[in-house]
């Protein structure tokens, strides 16, 4: 649905700058915003997408990943098309990276709209214990995201940010307020390979990272193990960023990579590449890295760092037992970090 949106200012002649995402689109008359779905029409800037939901399921949290957070729950995930960044592997491209033209020829935007009170309803209907905003990146349906965060929030239940981190920080800030926890991509440490595999840059990544950590909001971090654009070196600063920038207990998941979109040209990570990744991280000190996309490894368990034990055993994103109580290790009484029930 087509509504006004929320962070923009008038710039010269009619143009409007949007202030939603590093990307600073200024935009004339007609002007199309980069993620494709944000509108300069009439001095005013408007989002075609409002509540255009395009994908719903209900998902376990640990799909998002987040492994540390009410951990084996149900979790309703919505998502509107468009994305602010341009990822050649990107998984989701058939919703994410739609053609600018789309917003003004396909009536979907304009004529789609699913109320929050629906959502919210159906999650409680469901009996998922959170709303997730994810598979595009939700930056782009902040004002959204929102409204749906607030209501489900004063419904007890909780709300989850899957995203990539490319926004501004007064957007941020506002979107906060109502968010529980933060699964975020780190794609990289270079803002080379941001730039030319993500069109974007790795410094406001970094900032959002920081800023919803220091409001004491559950973090969990992704890197995808693009071969070509991630190195050695940037998996050694990354692992170090985290414990040294945010803490030695914030999971950090390295996933494999499989080509999409416009990737077709990278070979899949190699297997060892994701085993070195995960030394890295314990070099660094990291107490919780799991390998993703590769089934059956036995990283993807959560092993208590005082005495190894292992407090909860997955199968993929299914949970096969777990051993702790209250959030701590039945072994040793180690309180494993997180948000647990
Ligand atoms: S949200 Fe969209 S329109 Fe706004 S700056 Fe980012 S890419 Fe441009």
């Amino acid at each position: 649905m087509r509504s006004v949106a929320r962070w923009w200012k008038a710039s010269e002649e009619g143009k409007v700058e949007c202030t939603l995402c590093p990307v600073h689109c200024t935009l004339k008359e007609g002007g199309i915003g980069s993620c494709g779905v944000r509108i300069n029409e009439g001095g005013k800037l408007y989002t075609y997408t409002y509540g255009s939901l395009v994908s719903a399921a209900i998902d376990p949290v640990e799909k998002k990943p987040l492994f540390h957070f009410l951990s084996g729950h149900k979790t309703l995930t919505v998502a509107t098309p468009g994305c602010n960044l341009h990822c050649k592997g990107c998984q989701n491209w058939e919703i994410s990276q739609i053609e600018k033209k789309e917003i003004l020829e396909n009536p979907f935007y304009r004529d789609t709209f699913v109320p929050p009170e629906t959502v919210v309803e159906k999650a409680l209907e469901e009996g998922c214990k959170s709303i997730s905003y994810s598979y595009s990146d939700p930056t782009i349906f902040a004002e959204y995201m929102i409204e749906v965060s607030k209501l489900a929030s004063s419904k007890g239940l909780k709300n989850i940010m899957v995203s990539a981190g490319y926004i501004n920080q007064d957007a941020l800030k506002d979107i906060d307020e109502f968010m529980d926890a933060y699964s975020i991509d780190l794609k990289f440490f270079s803002d080379d390979s941001y730039r030319t595999y993500s069109k974007g840059k790795l410094q406001p990544v970094l900032e959002t990272i920081k800023y919803v950590f220091s409001k004491g909001k559950w973090v969990e971090l992704t890197t995808l193990l693009v071969p070509q654009y991630l190195d050695e070196e940037q998996l050694e600063e990354i692992a170090r960023w985290i414990a040294n920038e945010l803490a030695d207990f914030v999971p950090w998941h390295v996933s494999k990579f499989f080509p999409h979109y416009k990737a077709h040209d990278l070979p899949p990570t190699p297997v060892e590449d994701l085993e070195k990744a995960y030394r890295t991280g314990k070099e660094a000190g990291l107490k919780y890295i799991y390998v993703g996309n590769l089934s059956g490894n036995r990283h993807e368990d959560t092993y208590c760092p005082n005495c190894g034990n292992s407090v909860i055993r997955r199968e993929g994103y299914r949970i096969i037992y777990t051993d702790m109580e209250k959030g701590r290790c039945k072994s040793c009484g180690y309180k494993i970090e997180g948000v647990w029930e």
